[in-house]
């Protein structure tokens, strides 16, 4: 299969993926930067996730304009995946989702730290972006570039950022990569509001963060693809798209 077509397929099935293992709801994306243009990525025209289908991908600039819409809307915060694009030219793939267990580590001030060995790959501990700090009042919607690149700048060379009232947004080297990371992103913040309430917390150091880290190859993200894969009903593609 043509590299570009594999990977639309791989965008599909991360967008199934997402969607059966409660990352995203009826909302929520996931795109990647196009493999043959670094300026260009590709995400679904605004349609659930779990009903995204390959005729749905569209390619994007990094500004937002859609390059062959035929008529296919486009999400309303697709600018958070270009401006993410823009600044980081380390990444490759982007998730944005409005994922429950986060929600309350993003209006708290209590931040999300790694309180187990699959969550060290959210990074250290996760900043949050506060739309209203420098655009007021909004619909908390990341319109238009501006606020995609304040985002990018609160997420900095990291790989999770919390977005106030609102989600949060993921960034990896490639759409398995940034699958992975939300979905323990989500699973880490619903086992710390467990261990909160049961006292206080003792979270992985920073050393044992960073070796986690070191530790969390292919290999293992691909054997959790797989699992995913079989859970969400789309086929396994040993090699990435
Ligand atoms: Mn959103």
């Amino acid at each position: 299969m043509a590299k570009l077509d594999q990977l639309i397929e791989e965008l599909v099935t991360a967008n199934r993926i997402l969607a059966r293992e409660g990352v995203v709801d009826s909302f929520g994306h996931v795109s990647a930067r196009h493999p043959d243009n670094p300026q260009h990525y590709l995400l679904s025209r605004s349609r659930a996730p779990d009903c995204i289908e390959v005729g749905d991908i569209m390619e994007f600039t990094l500004d937002g304009t859609p390059l062959d819409p035929r008529g296919r809307a486009s999400y309303l915060e697709r600018f958070i995946h270009g401006a993410l694009y823009e600044a980081r030219p380390d990444i490759m793939s982007v998730v944005h989702n409005h994922s429950e267990s986060v929600i309350p580590f993003g209006v708290t001030g209590q931040k999300i730290k790694p309180i187990f060995h699959m969550g060290a790959s959210i990074g250290h501990e996760v900043p949050v972006w506060d739309s209203h700090d420098h655009f007021g009042d909004t619909a908390l919607l990341v319109e238009n570039m501006d606020m995609g690149r304040d985002l990018a700048k609160r997420m900095g060379a990291g790989a999770t950022a919390l977005m106030r009232g609102h989600g949060a947004t993921v960034a990896g080297r490639n759409v398995r990569q940034a699958v992975y990371i939300s979905v323990y992103l989500e699973v880490n913040a619903r086992l710390q509001k467990q261990a909160m309430d049961m006292g206080n917390v003792k979270f992985l150091t920073a050393g044992e963060v960073d070796k986690v880290a070191e530790r969390t190859g292919p290999y293992g993200i691909n054997r959790a693809w797989e699992n995913w894969c079989r859970r969400a009903g789309r086929p396994f593609q040993a090699e990435q798209g």
